[in-house]
């Protein structure tokens, strides 16, 4: 058993001296990746159901690092949150987000919705709301446009008086608010009903296997009729299917987002799709 233990010992450390050299070495990439300008935004529509049109779209951070090529989010969003290097990386998304934003009110899309997602830490500092506001200001965003993409974990540490009073400021301001992931926390949507949340984002882990799971079946209805009663919008994350599309419409969902109608794109192809679908 000692035999053992010391060559477990022996292969252990060395792999976690690897991952943890990696992650040392992705950190320090990421650190430099807002200045090398490897940073972008893809933008992934948001469509009405029923009427086809299209009121928005999410920004999702994307990297392009020189060696590795695109990093997905799912690979450095966990680092840049370990090590708070998502404030600042979450600032420069929120700037470009409203930049973009800026620049299409001026070229005639007044009216389309940018979400942006916030991680819990952003949103925690007590300097969160100024930070808004001066983005705001630099960027001549129009807030009406601008949705904050909040995830449940994010409320629930948040102390309630500070929460209610930060979002409430968010909301003076014009900003929306959605509740990103909706099904993977905790939350009540009756305590939901005391923030000035407008709408819910069904988590893609519900979505994936409709309509013939039944499980997840009945978590889309219920979050749907509830939603309803409380005068709440919702948003169907990672709709691929018509089927999925169809089963959540018959039941209320406006707005659906997913590969059934584009993926996440450039600015640029973003515009074009826009373009070739209206015409
Ligand atoms: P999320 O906020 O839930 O974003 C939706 C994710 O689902 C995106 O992955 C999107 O590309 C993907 N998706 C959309 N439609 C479909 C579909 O029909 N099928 C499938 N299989 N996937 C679909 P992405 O861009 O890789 O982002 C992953 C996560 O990384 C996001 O999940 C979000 O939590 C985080 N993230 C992305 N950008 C940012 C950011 O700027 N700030 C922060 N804090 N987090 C971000
Ligand atoms: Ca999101
Ligand atoms: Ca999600
Ligand atoms: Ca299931």
């Amino acid at each position: 058993a000692k035999a053992a233990g010391r060559s477990n010992y022996q292969f252990f450390v060395p792999e976690m001296n690897a991952r943890a050299t990696e992650r040392l070495v992705l950190e320090n990439a990421l650190r430099r990746a807002v200045d090398r300008n490897e940073l972008c935004l893809h933008y992934q529509p948001q469509v009405d159901a029923v009427s086809g049109e299209v009121l928005g779209c999410e920004a999702l951070v994307r990297w392009q690092h020189p060696v590795r090529g695109l990093v997905p989010p799912a690979h450095f969003i966990p680092v840049a949150e370990e090590s708070g290097l998502i404030v600042p990386l979450g600032n420069w998304v929120l700037r470009a987000a409203c930049r973009q934003q800026a620049q299409w009110a001026s070229e005639g899309l007044e009216t389309l919705m940018v979400a942006v997602n916030i991680s819990a830490l952003q949103f925690r500092r007590r300097d969160f709301v100024d930070i808004v506001a001066a983005i705001l200001a630099e960027t001549r965003a129009n807030p009406r446009c601008i949705e904050l993409e909040i995830t449940e974990s994010a409320l629930m540490e948040a102390s309630d008086d500070d929460l209610a009073r930060r979002l409430a400021e968010l909301r003076r301001m014009g900003l929306s608010l959605a509740l990103d992931d909706f099904g993977t926390g905790y939350s009540s949507l009756a305590y939901l009903k005391r923030l000035p949340i407008g709408r819910l984002k069904i988590d893609r882990s519900f979505v994936k296997d409709l309509p013939g799971d039944p499980e997840d079946a009945a978590v889309a209805s219920a979050t749907l009729s509830l939603a309803r009663d409380l005068g709440l919008d919702v948003v169907a994350e990672g709709v691929e299917t018509s089927a999925q599309r169809d089963y959540l419409a018959a039941r209320g969902c406006q707005l659906m987002q997913g590969y059934l109608y584009s993926p996440p794109l450039t600015a640029e192809a973003f515009e074009a799709w826009l373009t070739e679908r209206a015409g």
